[in-house]
């Protein structure tokens, strides 16, 4: 299969004209029927390394989704590019037609929850036609490591075993080391397999700053970053609390949004931030997923997020126009004590997970060295030495004087 073949399929299906970042990389192993695991970031493009493959080759490509809503949302963009793709969900009246459709070998896509792995009936109706790939989307959910543990993707390694000619490709935008070796191993994928995009993001500037008066820093915060923002605040409480503070004393544009808020409100509250220019989100974490507002300028956390992991990803949403933004944590110790003590509550078998997660940020937190190289090094990714682009590499001594010693030099 030639590189043009796959830039013509590419412009014909999905309009795009070139790929990103890795997705080459990865469809040029797929393509190879190489099993395979992605590493990318929210954002960079995953589901066309399996849909392109899934359009090129023989045979029906499987994917494995966890969450109903999801794959309807790919079944109907798919559907929008021309590829023949069905969802088989409980949610589905149109099962039997799908059945048929598969049976038949004009599926390109056929979008399953990881549960129906281990029906009899399903690993049996795959024998019926030919297979070109299983997609398993959202992948480090197959582990206890990962943030997001899913019993159900257990499940796929056996189905998947039963058809050993046929290439896996695996992919999620989070997974540390630990995560990443325990999916390869889940899934039965070769560790050469692994492919692991840039995740860094080097127009954010990082900054994490202990809390000694949370509604003057985020006042400057405010202050000094005109564009949209997001707060993220810990409880809803927080943020009813917060938005009110922070409209009265600012006189920005600020609006709250948690799951408590009436729907109505809610995407009201989410249409209107997509919409403005300078209007200050304050939210919890329920608000994020899935909005594509690319000039957002700061996102604060007022508090600790939940890992490393969430932390790139609320951070992530700034920026995305590759502008200067910011990402400023504001952590005091009793976060980390609550946090500590909530530790108590979560199951037994995925206590030590939560505790690694937990002691990864406690050390992007208290790091004195880069924050980038912190970040992009529990990511797997070998960082700059400095990046001269958090709040540790510009208040580091050596480089203020450097700046300093420069701008005498010139000015004398
Ligand atoms: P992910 O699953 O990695 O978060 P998606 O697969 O949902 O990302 O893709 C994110 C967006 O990027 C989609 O709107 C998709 O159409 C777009 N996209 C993917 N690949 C390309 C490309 N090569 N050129 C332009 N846009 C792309
Ligand atoms: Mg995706």
């Amino acid at each position: 299969m030639t590189r043009d073949a796959l830039l013509d399929q590419l412009h014909t299906t999905f309009g795009f004209s070139a790929f990103r970042g890795v997705q080459e990389q990865v469809l040029a192993r797929v393509m190879a029927g190489q099993s395979t695991l992605a590493i990318m970031p929210t954002g960079a493009g995953k589901s066309l390394t399996y849909q392109l493959p899934a359009v090129m080759l023989a045979g029906t490509c499987v994917v494995v989704s966890p969450l109903i809503a999801l794959m309807h949302d790919q079944l109907r963009a798919a559907t929008a590019n021309g590829i023949r793709a069905a969802t088989l969900t409980s949610a589905d009246m149109d099962r039997a037609e799908t059945i048929e459709r598969f049976r038949a070998g004009t599926l390109d896509l056929l979008y399953v929850a990881p549960e129906r792995a281990s029906q009899p009936h399903f690993r049996e109706l795959l024998t019926t036609a030919p297979l070109s790939l299983f997609a398993i989307d959202e992948a480090h959910c197959v582990s206890e490591w990962g943030h997001d543990f899913r019993p159900d993707y257990r499940l796929l390694r056996p189905l998947m075993d039963a058809f050993p000619d046929v290439p896996r490709l695996a992919l999620t935008a989070t997974a540390d080391r630990h995560t990443r070796a325990d999916v390869l191993t889940q899934l039965g994928i070769g560790e050469d397999g692994l492919i692991v995009a840039g995740f860094d993001r080097p127009n954010i500037r990082y900054a994490i700053r202990h809390r000694d008066s949370l509604l003057q820093q985020l006042k400057t915060l405010l202050a000094e970053q005109p564009g949209p923002g997001i707060v993220y605040a810990p409880t809803r409480k927080k943020v009813e609390e917060l938005a009110e503070k922070l409209s009265a004393a600012t006189g920005r544009p600020v609006l709250p949004y948690h799951a408590g808020l009436d729907p109505q409100v809610r995407s009201a509250n989410q249409a209107a931030f997509v919409a403005s220019e300078d209007m200050v989100m304050v939210a919890t974490v329920a608000f994020g997923m899935g909005i594509d507002k690319p000039d957002v300028r700061f996102v604060a956390h007022a508090g600790i997020p939940k890992s490393i992991e969430g932390y790139y990803q609320e951070t992530g949403r700034a920026g995305r126009d590759g502008d200067p933004a910011v990402a400023l944590m504001l952590w005091a110790a009793e976060d980390f004590a609550r946090a500590r003590h909530r530790l108590a509550e979560v199951e037994e078998h995925r206590q030590a997970g939560e505790r690694t997660r937990l002691d990864a940020l406690a050390a992007l937190v208290e790091t004195g060295a880069c924050r980038r190289a912190v970040l992009l090094r529990h990511f797997g990714e070998d960082p700059p030495q400095t990046c001269g682009n958090c709040d540790n590499c510009l208040d580091a001594p050596g480089i203020v004087d450097v700046t300093e010693l420069a701008r005498k030099l010139l000015s004398a």
